[in-house]
């Protein structure tokens, strides 16, 4: 009954209601700019997660924010495009599988040329206008994107070479895509196994049932051998941000900057 309720309030008002109802000073979400008293724990540590200790994987007690959703990997990802003041500048992003609160900022922004997509596009229709894109064959011309922001996603992808692969060809000479993934911390080569078919199998020995591999440190490598020039951005050591402790981020998470070189 409360559900059905719900669902006829509009989404602003009800973006407001939960500002108000989880108002406090110990923590801050800066993909909705909201004051709250505490994040919400999520994820699940499950047995890969913790034998290969993965990190952007497994149960955080201050995990997503209560009024929008955004986890603690995407208040990172945020933070990096506002230390780049995206919204002084005017740019060409793809976003794929785009987050819900970074995606409803950046469609704000009225200065880029925004576009999102996704394989099931009909799952992101209620904050933006998802178009159906596999990333192993994205449907545009080559150096089209400023900036690619593409989390969580490779780790899905049978033949992620390809989609790195296809990232690098529609991104701009001087552009750079964001590939957050799972990354273990123990791990030397990535672990994979194209016999690992079944949804089954794949939470057991990946630690999720649509993960096709659990990467290693050599994940930058596999990026590098596509051509980006990678960076790791650390925010606790780079940031501006005043507060950084407000935002509980992972103190143990990096963002993987992918540059794309300009042309000599
Ligand atoms: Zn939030």
């Amino acid at each position: 009954m409360m559900y059905s309720i719900r669902k006829f309030i509009p989404y602003r008002i009800k973006f407001i209601l939960k500002k108000i109802f989880y108002l406090g000073n110990s923590y801050y979400c800066n993909c909705c700019q909201s004051h709250i008293r505490r994040f919400c724990p999520g994820g699940e540590d499950l047995p890969p997660v913790v034998e290969y200790r993965i990190t952007g994987a497994g149960y955080r007690e201050q995990d997503y924010c209560p009024v929008c959703k955004s986890t603690y990997r995407h208040r990172m990802v945020w933070l990096y495009l506002q230390e780049l003041k995206i919204r002084e500048n005017c740019c060409t992003i793809l976003h794929i599988a785009p987050e819900e609160m970074i995606a409803r900022r950046l469609s704000l922004m009225k200065q880029l040329k925004y576009v999102t997509g996704d394989t099931e596009p009909d799952r992101y229709r209620h904050f933006t206008n998802a178009i159906k894109i596999n990333i192993t064959q994205i449907p545009f011309n080559d150096e089209t994107f400023d900036i690619i922001i593409c989390n969580h996603v490779l780790e899905h992808i049978p033949d992620d070479r390809l989609a790195m692969k296809e990232l690098y060809r529609v991104l701009r000479p001087e552009g750079f895509a964001l590939l957050q993934v799972p990354v273990s911390e123990i791990l030397e080569k990535t672990y994979e196994d194209p016999a690992i078919q079944t949804e089954e199998e794949r939470l057991k020995h990946f630690g999720q049932k649509d993960h096709v591999r659990i990467y290693g440190k050599d994940y930058l490598q596999r990026l590098a051998n596509t051509g980006f020039e990678v960076e790791v951005y650390n925010p606790f050591k780079e940031s501006t941000y005043p507060a950084i402790d407000k935002l509980a981020l992972n103190p143990d998470e990096r963002v993987i900057v992918a540059r794309k070189a300009r042309k000599i």
